[in-house]
């Protein structure tokens, strides 16, 4: 049995109407896609799966907690998730995504393998921040970053323009040092609003 052959769903074999697929995704999931955004966790999904005469339609739901590191100071914390979404699924030469929701997979093949969609909708609705409740996060390694972030600023308070030429264009230095370093920018903001 191949390691993902449990997310295979029946298409072509599979009676008009109605159909229920549950999984319990947890961190052999997890280990199995092998990938970075998300190693462990505990999700439930369940599809719902509608077969009509000229195409399928999946409709996924969702739930559970992920592991995955805090953006403040970096150690792992549990992120609540929920995703609720739909694929339609048609019959065609090749594999081929005609849109978002979309799909289309070889007649002869009969059956989608949804093991990756699983995982796409997960790290899909992981929220841009992520931090660890207000005093649990791993005070040694954020005060570290603050550390450093208080530098920085004290840095750019003390430039010093007359080291300057005066042919040099001062303005598109100072962009550049912006776009240099902005993770700083989005640090120091989840730090400020802490
Ligand atoms: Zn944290």
């Amino acid at each position: 049995m191949g390691k993902f052959d449990l997310y295979k769903v029946p298409l072509k074999a599979i009676a008009e109407g109605t159909h229920l697929f549950e999984y319990n995704l947890d961190n052999d999931y997890f280990k199995k896609i092998d990938s970075l955004e998300v190693q462990k966790g505990k999700v439930k999904a369940s599809v719902k799966l509608k077969k009509a005469a000229a195409a399928y339609e999946l409709n996924f739901q969702l739930g559970g907690v992920v592991s995955i590191p805090c953006d403040r100071c970096l150690d792992d914390m549990e992120q609540e998730i929920a995703y609720n979404g739909r694929l339609i699924v048609k019959f065609g030469n090749d594999f081929s995504q005609e849109s978002d929701e979309i799909i289309v997979i070889p007649e002869a093949e009969g059956e989608i393998n949804i093991a990756w969609f699983l995982y796409e909708f997960i790290v899909l609705s992981i929220p841009v921040k992520h931090v660890h409740p207000s005093g649990g996060c791993n005070k040694l390694m954020s005060g570290k970053l603050k550390k450093h972030l208080t530098h920085k600023v004290a840095d750019e308070d003390d430039y010093d323009f007359d080291d300057f030429d005066a042919s040099d264009d001062i303005e598109l230095s100072e962009e550049t040092e912006k776009d240099i370093d902005p993770r700083w920018d989005k640090l120091k903001n989840s730090i400020d609003n802490n």
